[in-house]
This record gives structure tokens, sequence and C-alpha cells, in this order.
């Protein structure tokens, strides 16, 4: 296996280059994680591995472990199918969730994705709340978004709905309608879907990324790749993947996990999907205006002056509301290591600003 065609980058290669240990390394990427064990692709083939018992020891979080996506530096047993992961390279992007529980820890659903299609169907009311959500989601992940109106079929004004869209997508937010069932608007995404690139789609329920993905696949192609598996004694076993190959040389991540993703973000994050609030913010005559009804409030008068919506002014107070929740559920250390990963990200997307 080629593994430029499966995304890998010359910053990882010298990433690699500087963390292996000896020489016997190899490089993989993890496409299936089952119980802490992964499926790992590498020149040798696809790897079943464990992570080594130095790494577990040193893993404190769960976020330190592989997740679907990573580039790892393992030591292979090609012979057995099998190898040992050793660590993993530094992540361009994350999409992560809280895990079950009462812990506020976070959990990697997908590791190193370029860019995100955001799926919401112009045949339901098109929520704008929900897609200001996906982006401060996908703007905190490090990757970058592509809002997908799929549906256009059903939809009798498809251009005065993408307008109201492009309205609260900020930072030249590309905003495509298509439809997966007429077969229209897809070339739109060609751009994204660059050979080793790396994509994921997110969105609710019902909105068609099924549907999507199958024609991404082309018509006959299916998600299940079919194996042999050496200890298989030559029987054919169906495995299924979350690394996805795509027919134009791209790559698909599709995770269940990417499918119930909560939100897990910074103060920093959410200043970047709501900078206009943040901008009128900074206005206000008090420093820590709640914009409720504080005298001089930058932010009220332009909901006054028709220049600001009082929804939007209400999701941002919401999601604020839930910062500060996760905030005080997560224990210091979580906290620590997030705000290190937040910078990071920011430095990311300001870098990304530049262009
Ligand atoms: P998912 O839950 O997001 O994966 O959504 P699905 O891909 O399963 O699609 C949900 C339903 O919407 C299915 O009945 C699809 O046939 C339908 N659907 C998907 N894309 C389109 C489209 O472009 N036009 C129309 N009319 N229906 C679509
Ligand atoms: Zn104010």
């Amino acid at each position: 296996m080629n593994l430029e065609t499966i995304g890998l980058t010359e910053t990882i290669k010298n990433n690699f280059e500087l963390l292996k240990t000896n020489d016997e390394c190899l490089l993989g990427r993890v496409a299936l994680e089952h119980k802490r064990m992964y499926r790992v692709w590498t020149e040798q083939g696809e790897l079943l591995c464990e992570v080594s018992g130095k790494f577990s020891f040193n893993a404190q979080l769960r976020e330190d472990f592989p997740a679907v996506g990573d580039w790892v530096s393992l030591k292979p047993r090609v012979a057995e199918g099998k190898g040992t992961i050793l660590a993993i390279m530094p992540r361009n992007s994350k999409f992560s969730r809280k895990s079950a529980g009462d812990t506020a820890e976070e959990q990697i659903v997908a590791a190193n994705v370029d860019t995100v299609f955001l799926v919401n169907s112009l045949n339901e009311d098109l929520n704008l709340r929900r897609i200001e959500r996906y982006l401060l989601l996908t703007w905190e992940s490090g990757a970058n978004p592509v809002i997908v109106l799929s549906k256009a079929d059903l939809c009798t004004n498809v251009t005065e709905k993408a307008a109201e869209v492009e309205a609260i997508a900020f930072g030249g937010v590309p905003v495509i309608p298509i439809s997966a069932e007429a077969n229209e608007g897809l070339e739109k995404l060609e751009p994204f879907l660059q050979p080793g690139k790396t994509i994921a789609l997110l969105g609710s329920s019902g909105v068609g990324k099924s549907t999507l993905t199958n024609r991404l696949l082309g018509e006959d192609k299916q998600l299940v790749q079919e194996i042999r598996s050496g200890d298989d004694k030559g029987r054919h076993t169906t495995t299924h993947r979350e690394l996805v190959l795509l027919p134009n040389g791209s790559v698909l991540i599709d995770t269940p996990g990417m499918r119930e993703l909560q939100l897990w973000e910074s103060a920093d994050g959410l200043s970047e999907t709501f900078s206009d609030i943040e901008e009128l913010a900074d206005l206000c005559k008090f420093r820590d205006c709640q914009h409720k009804d504080e005298p001089g409030c930058a932010v009220v008068q332009a909901i006054h002056e028709g220049t600001l919506s009082s929804e939007r002014l209400s999701s941002y107070n919401k999601l604020q509301k839930e910062l500060a929740f996760i905030e005080r559920k997560s224990d210091k250390r979580a906290q620590a290591e997030v705000r290190k990963q937040w910078k990071n990200i920011n430095k990311q997307i300001k870098q990304r600003s530049k262009y």
C-alpha cells in the first residue's frame, strides 16, 4: 500500500523520522479501532496492532490512545500480520466527544481530517443555529468546513436558502447545494476530494450522508471491502473499515462516533464562529457585559438596529453556558491538556486566515 494515497505528507514523514526509535519501525495509519486493538495500514499491508506496554503506561488520558485516522509509528511482525504501536504522530485535526458517564474525558472519534462536509438538508427547515454549532465544532477540530446543502431536488428556493446559510458562514466557508439523488452539484465537491486528502461527513440523521457516501464511492462499490486474511485459511472475510479509500484517491473517515458528536470546545473556538458578536462585545461599556440590559451594550444595540439577530445572540449565550458546564466538570489536568491543544488549533486557524 502506497501511504501517499492514504494521506501521508512531508510533515508526517518528518515527524516519523524524528520519533521512530529504530530502523525497524514502520509508519502506518489507523483504519479501525476495536477495544484497544487497531487495524493499521502500512507499506507492508494491514497489521493488527496493540499499543506497547510503555505506551500504555505513559498514556494518561483517553485521547492519548490511537484513534481512526491517526498516523502511528509501530514495530511490525509482518509474518504474523501483527505489530506494536510505539507512538502517535502529532494530529493536524481531531474530532472528539465526551465519554459516556460522568467524566468529561475526551474521546477522539476521528483524527487528521482535512475537510468536513457539514451536510444539511434543504428539505426540512434548514436550521441555521445547528449549522453554526457544526461550524464551531469543525473550526475547533482543526479541519476545514464545507457546508453541503443536500436534497436540492426537494427545494424550490435553493438560491435563497443558500444565501441565508452564506450569511452565517464566516471566513469564506463554501456553501454547496447538491442532490445526491438527481446527481447534481456533486462536481462542486471535487476540489475537496483531491488524492491523499482526508474528508469526513457530519450532519443529523436522515440528511443524506449515506446516500452521498455511496455516490462518492461510485455506483457499484460498497463501503465494506473484501479482504483475504492470512490466518483465515483462505476464506474470504468481509471486514469493516472506518478509513475508506474513494475511487478518486481521497480518504473518507466514517466512524460511528462521528455520528454522535457532542460539543467539546474552548472559548477561543467560540470566537471563531461568533466573531461578529465578539467584536461588538469589545465595544460594550463594561468589560464583563452579559449583553442583557446593561447600559452601553453594543450587542443589544446591534439587535435594536437589526444588524444582529436575537436568535444568533441566544445561540451564542447557550454555547457559552455549555462551555462553562464542561469547564466545571473537567478536572484540572484535562483542562490543561485541552488548553494546550487549543493553542495549537488557534495557531492553525490564524495561519489559515492569512490566505
Ligand atoms: P443519513 O442518515 O444522513 O445517512 O441519510 P440517508 O443517506 O440514509 O438518507 C435519508 C433519506 O433521504 C433516504 O430515504 C434517501 O433516499 C433520501 N435522500 C438522500 N439524498 C437525497 C437527495 O438528494 N434527494 C432526495 N429527494 N432524497 C434524498
Ligand atoms: Zn454588551
